[in-house]
């Protein structure tokens, strides 16, 4: 079968994606993916991502994710999501994104923000070039949604909303972070905030553990100054994949998409997962855990606090605002999510699903069909 049919046949359906559009730049050998899945609710809001193994259907996944996330939020906007097929530390960078940016400026109904493998900078770069993009330095009138920690204060707060549901106490809460970048360092910084106590946190080169707590503050500034967490010297030296098997309270995926899946599900001890990560979990494991009776927040209404400021910054508003709009609309979200799961007998995704993709079609209704 075709590519395209293929596409067609198993992809789209009623919300869309609307665009799928691949982009390759001979000279710079820029190879890029932009997928805008629906835009009834206004211009869609994504994250633009960089790693080396990206695909088309992964960036369908994160554009949807990003659909529901934005309805689901009650944001002006639909969902889209974009990916450079590229190491994230090529010396190449700049040039990269520039010529992403030249190569996306006819796509009005797309704002890009960043994502996994690009920040502030590389937005700024993008703005050059084509006057919009979210998530821009300070000094550009943006709000640097990572270096606020805009998304981990989110998680923090859907956290303490989602505890009410299994009777678990932040204080003194076992914390486990897989992926201690952006996401994870600061859903660490806000949770110690609230009394929880980080246990372990991995990245791409290892896990550290220990289980009488490790200083968040101290293995941000080892993570910032070495690279990787594994030089923390205070725990044991584990590998990445061993993060898994640590016994915790709370775990946090926020490093890449279907980490936990059918296969390694069973060996995750915790109560609660609050998923920062999109895509972080397959929706065989989410209901094997749900069947534990281990509560997993599925990830667009977890992890929204990022778009949520970046739509802030997008109508020009505040930081203060949007940390403001963050722990509301979170908090708001998660507790109406849940009790449709309780009272209904749901899984929590399906709950959440329900409630954003009646705001998409109710949306979609008003669209015209000429
Ligand atoms: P980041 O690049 O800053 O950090 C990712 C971290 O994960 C890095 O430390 C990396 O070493 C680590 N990592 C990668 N693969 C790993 C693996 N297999 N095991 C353990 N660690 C691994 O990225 P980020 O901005 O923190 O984003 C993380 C995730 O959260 C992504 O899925 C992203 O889409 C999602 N997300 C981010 C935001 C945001 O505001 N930054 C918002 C919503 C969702």
């Amino acid at each position: 079968m075709d590519v395209s049919q293929t596409i067609f046949e198993e992809y789209t359906d009623d919300l869309g994606p609307e665009k799928i559009i691949h982009i390759y730049e001979p000279v710079a050998k820029l190879r890029a993916i932009v997928v805008i899945d629906n835009v009834a609710a206004g211009p869609a809001i994504g994250g633009v991502r960089m790693a080396p193994d990206l695909t088309t259907t992964e960036i369908m996944r994160l554009a949807r994710a990003m659909t529901l996330k934005n309805a689901a939020a009650g944001l002006p906007h639909g969902g889209g999501k974009a990916g450079i097929i590229a190491d994230p530390k090529t010396g190449d960078k700049e040039c990269l994104i520039r010529m992403f940016a030249r190569a996306i400026e006819s796509l009005h109904d797309y704002i890009p923000g960043p994502d996994m493998g690009t920040d502030e900078s590389c937005m700024a770069y993008i703005f050059d070039e084509i006057k919009w993009a979210v998530g821009l330095p300070r000094v550009l009138g943006g709000i640097p949604l990572d270096e606020i920690g805009a998304t981990g204060f989110g998680i923090a707060e859907c956290a303490e909303v989602a505890k009410e549901y299994i009777d678990l106490d932040l204080n003194g809460a076992r914390l486990v972070v897989e992926g201690f970048g952006n996401v994870g360092k600061n859903v660490a910084r806000f949770l110690e905030e609230k009394g929880a106590s980080l246990v372990a946190a991995s990245d791409t080169s290892g896990t550290v553990y220990n289980k009488d707590g490790i200083n968040v503050s101290g293995l941000i500034q080892v993570k910032e100054e070495k690279g990787s967490v594994i030089y923390y010297e205070d725990a044991e030296r584990l590998k990445t994949g061993d993060l898994l098997k640590i016994p915790g309270d709370i775990f946090v995926p926020a490093a890449r998409p279907d980490v936990i899946d059918e296969r390694n599900v069973g060996t995750l001890d915790t109560k609660l997962v609050i998923q920062g990560a999109n895509i972080a979990i397959t929706t065989g494991a989410e209901k094997a855990l749900h069947e534990r009776g281990v509560l997993s927040v599925p990830d667009f209404i977890a992890n929204a606090g990022g778009v949520i400021a970046a739509a802030v910054e997008y109508r020009r508003g505040s930081e203060k605002e949007a940390f403001s709009e963050i722990k509301s609309k979170i908090r708001a979200n998660t507790k109406k999510i849940l009790d449709k799961t309780y009272s209904e007998g749901l899984y929590p995704r399906d709950a959440a699903e329900m409630i954003a993709k009646e705001r998409v079609l109710s949306a979609m209704s008003y669209r015209g069909c000429i």
